[in-house]
């Protein structure tokens, strides 16, 4: 077992921070998006003939993990994250040979934004529930309904989407995964939320959109697989978000406890704000091990089902207590503005909620035990 990071992996650790901690945070938000593409980040786990890296998944931790330490925009990030976790890497593994010459160079340059469309009004969680279908007319598939809580559906020019091809089959079998170019379906309603400012979440509506075969990833009925599988890569690198956020916090709150004073003393002298920090520490050190061992295991070709539910729900918990925390110590100053503590805790209070929440991965851990 070695859990030194490769020179390789130093480099590009090193590197995206570098980049990301000297972005201006007062870009608009394509050219953030295109400032961030530039760094390569999103072609992590892309072959080289796509113009990737030809990495793995822990590379591709590693690089997020850095991106999220050197950047504040947890909005960004996650935006950046979910088009590569959910859409390029899914078309990346699924698509042809045409697709991902067609697509996959865009979609890591910075020039294409893709939304991953699953979600819908009567069917989060239950899943087995969808409505949206694609129909097959004449060699073409009409599909029809919408989609909701889409992240990146107001700057997408690309939907990676999931419909009912045969009602006969249920989710396993009868769904199909479709790549949906801007020109077939309609941006919706986008939602006012607590945080993740700049990742925009609204509707994608699709009437009547007509596809041909060359827009279908993978197999038809392959689609529930497809979706299992890129929400096993989301649930384990999007953890590097989390992670590199709580490190950022973590160095602003030390600072902090040691220039603010109390009773004449540094208040991190205070064993109630010391040993807070230290339940912190310890959270963020065991989160971090244990999504670089599913990391590996993914990168090893393993069934991650579990310990990709596990990765989710452990530190999606732990950034949101962790933030809560650090408000904590910081006192009033952490709940105004000015410091940026209240803006880290309303970014982290969907982390248990996307990519399947808490409780679904309580689900998961239980079903891989055979309860
Ligand atoms: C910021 C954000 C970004 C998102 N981005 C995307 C995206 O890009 N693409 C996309 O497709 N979706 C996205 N979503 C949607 C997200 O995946 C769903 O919100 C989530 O799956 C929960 O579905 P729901 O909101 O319908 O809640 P529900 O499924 O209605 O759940 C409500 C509550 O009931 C619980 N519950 C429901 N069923 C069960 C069960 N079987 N066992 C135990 N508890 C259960 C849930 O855990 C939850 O606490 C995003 C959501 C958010 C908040």
């Amino acid at each position: 077992m070695d859990f030194e990071l490769s020179g390789d992996q130093k480099l590009l650790q090193e590197t995206i921070f570098e980049a990301t901690s000297s972005m201006s945070q007062s870009l608009s938000f394509e050219d953030k998006w295109q400032y961030i593409a530039d760094t390569g980040i999103i072609g992590t786990c892309i072959d080289n003939e796509y113009g990737g890296l030809g990495l793995g998944a822990t590379d591709m931790l590693i690089a997020l993990e850095a991106m999220s330490k050197g950047s504040s925009d947890n909005g960004l990030s996650f935006a950046i994250a979910a088009h590569t976790l959910a859409c390029v890497i899914p078309i990346h593994k699924y698509g042809t040979v045409h697709q991902k010459q067609q697509y996959i160079p865009s979609l890591i340059d910075g020039s294409m934004i893709a939304a991953n469309a699953m979600t819908e009004s009567e069917s989060g969680s239950d899943v087995f529930n969808l409505q949206c279908k694609a129909k097959k007319v004449e060699g073409q598939y009409l599909l029809n309904g919408s989609k909701t809580f889409i992240s990146n559906s107001a700057a997408s020019s690309l939907v990676l989407t999931y419909a009912e091809t045969n009602p006969d089959k249920g989710f396993f079998g009868g769904l199909s995964a479709f790549i949906v170019e801007k020109d077939q379906y309609k941006i919706g309603a986008s939602f006012k939320k607590m945080g993740l400012e700049n990742c925009s979440l609204g509707e994608i509506i699709f009437e009547q959109s007509s596809l041909s075969e060359t827009n279908l990833l993978g197999k038809e009925g392959g689609g529930a697989f497809i979706f299992n599988h890129s929400m096993e890569w989301e649930r384990i690198c999007l953890a590097g978000i989390h992670l590199g956020a709580m490190q950022r916090v973590l160095a602003k709150t030390i600072e902090f406890v040691k220039q603010r004073k109390s009773l004449g003393q540094s208040i991190g002298k205070f064993q109630g704000v010391s040993h807070t920090i230290a339940d912190m520490v310890c959270t963020l050190d065991v989160a971090r091990n244990y999504a670089y061992k599913s990391a590996w295991c993914l990168d090893h070709k393993k069934n991650v089902s579990k310990e990709a539910a596990i990765t989710k729900l452990f530190v999606s918990n732990t950034v949101k207590n962790f933030m809560l925390n650090a408000m904590q110590i910081f006192g009033g100053y952490g709940y105004i503005t000015e410091y940026g503590i209240e803006q880290e805790v309303r970014d982290a209070m969907a982390a248990t909620i996307y990519s399947g929440t808490s409780e679904v991965q309580k689900n998961i851990i239980v079903s891989n035990l055979g309860i």
